[in-house]
């Protein structure tokens, strides 16, 4: 069966998306295409983020799962937040403290890979109604924004990672993020 997700070797990961164009906030269009993204993140069980290249979209548009947005010390229990919808991100500062994680990508089936990246990111972008925000991200929520402002300039995390392996137990990749 096809992948729902498009993979490395297709040019569309290495272009540089567009942004979306103010007036286009709110467009059937628009709203299909944030749907579509989503429906493709729930059905990845380890998915914590999807960019709109991924599913076939050259535009400046990303997606992070609800509970990606936990802060690492909620309790079990804790309310899942909706997922956080991202138009035309810019990273607005970034730590000078980096830290590695193991990363993976849903366009990278079967890898993983220990990426440096910024211990803390902050990104201004607009909600699925066109309002702007900010959103102040450390540890999993920074390296998730840098990895997919990445793919909206064509980069992939294999680009940069320090190590790159194949796919582990089930067990060990709970603690790692496909996005
Ligand atoms: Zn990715």
């Amino acid at each position: 069966m096809k992948d729902a997700i498009v993979q490395v070797g297709d040019p569309i990961l290495r272009q540089k998306a567009k942004p979306v164009p103010k007036v286009q906030f709110g467009t059937p269009r628009i709203r299909a295409i944030l749907a579509r993204m989503k429906k493709a993140l729930a059905n990845e069980e380890f998915g914590v983020a999807i960019a709109a290249p991924q599913i076939g979209e050259s535009l400046r548009i990303f997606v992070v799962a609800g509970r990606a947005l936990l802060p690492e010390n909620a309790p079990e229990d804790a309310p899942v937040p909706p997922e956080m919808v991202c138009i035309n991100p810019e990273l607005l500062r970034v730590s000078r403290k980096k830290r590695e994680m193991s990363e993976g990508c849903l366009s990278v089936r079967g890898k993983y890979g220990t990426v440096l990246r910024h211990e803390k990111a902050s990104i201004r972008c607009y909600d699925e109604n066109g309002k702007e925000f900010t959103h102040h991200g450390s540890g999993l929520v920074a390296h998730i924004f840098q990895h997919e402002t990445d793919h909206l300039d064509g980069i992939l995390y294999i680009d940069k990672a320090l190590k790159l392996e194949d796919e582990k137990s089930r067990e060990k990749l709970r603690e790692e993020f496909p996005a």
